[in-house]
């Protein structure tokens, strides 16, 4: 039996958040693709996904997810399309490093608009839409980071935005409970393009050196996430405000 849910992932023209659109398409959801400038690989994505499931199960949606008018216009267009959106992943997210001592105004509020604001925004705008509907019930997952939770050098802004986003979900999961679970996985070194470019794993010895630092052995994928997104949304009815790690071991909060 397909899952009729409709999920929103956004940022899910690359990376881990076009893994999920994936994954949950070929599961049966209607997924909504978003995007803030790639719009050549959401095409490219939401072309082999419609190949797959047709194009009736899936929606391309632009949105700079820390613009208000944007994320409205997004859920506008995605309720008129499947009448609901059931769940949303707030998978967006940028780097910007740089010291701290260096750090501009514009380096700072960039990350933090995309990754903690656009979080607040989506969220409010997704749960918004519930009012009125005590019996609906949905999901909302945050993508955090292991360095939300311990810091890492030329990552002020990143890991003060993704600290923020684990905070956040606690107080959404207290406001918005019981009707709205609200929960937060936390990936290790996920295999994505971003990951190879800024650790320069295509050197051997920089790769090895990642590797040796995870104890499972490997890079984690998007399959990796998937399959613990999937367990909360449809594995799980107790679980909100709760961290989730999906890192082969390599950081043990
Ligand atoms: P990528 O850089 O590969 O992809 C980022 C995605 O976010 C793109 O689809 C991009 O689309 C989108 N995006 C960026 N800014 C915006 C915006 N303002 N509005 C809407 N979409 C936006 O990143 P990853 O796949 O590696 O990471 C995904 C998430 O996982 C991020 O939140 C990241 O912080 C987190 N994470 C990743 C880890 C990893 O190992 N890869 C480890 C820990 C956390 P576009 O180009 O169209 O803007």
């Amino acid at each position: 039996m397909p899952d009729e849910k409709v999920i929103l992932i956004t940022g899910s023209s690359r990376g881990i958040g076009a893994g999920l659109a994936a994954n949950f398409a070929r599961k049966g959801l209607k997924v909504v693709i978003n995007y803030s400038r790639s719009e050549a690989e959401a095409d490219r994505l939401y072309k082999a996904l419609s190949e797959m499931v047709g194009r009736e199960n899936l929606l391309k949606a632009q949105a700079d997810v820390s613009d208000r008018k944007q994320v409205q216009a997004m859920f506008d267009l995605a309720v008129e399309r499947f009448r609901r959106v059931d769940a949303l992943i707030n998978n967006a997210g940028i780097n910007i490093d740089g010291p701290f001592l260096d750090m501009t105004d514009e380096q700072w509020s960039g990350v933090i608009d995309t990754n903690l604001t656009g979080t607040f925004i989506c969220s409010q705008e997704f749960a918004i839409r519930f009012r009125g509907d005590p019996e609906r019930t949905g999901h909302i997952v945050n993508i955090g980071a292991a360095t939300g939770l311990r810091g890492r050098k030329n990552g002020a802004n990143y890991c003060a935005s993704k600290a923020g986003v684990i905070l956040l979900t606690q107080c959404l999961a207290l406001e918005l409970a019981p009707q709205i679970r609200v929960n937060c996985v936390i990936p290790g070194y996920i295999d994505t393009d971003e990951i190879r470019t800024r650790y320069n794993l295509s050197q051997s010895q920089n790769y090895e050196r990642v590797i040796g630092t995870i104890p499972m052995g490997r890079l984690g994928t998007a399959d990796d996430l998937f399959k613990v997104i999937d367990f909360i949304i449809n594995g799980s009815e107790y679980i909100t405000g709760q961290n989730f790690p999906v890192n082969g071991g390599h950081f043990m909060p």
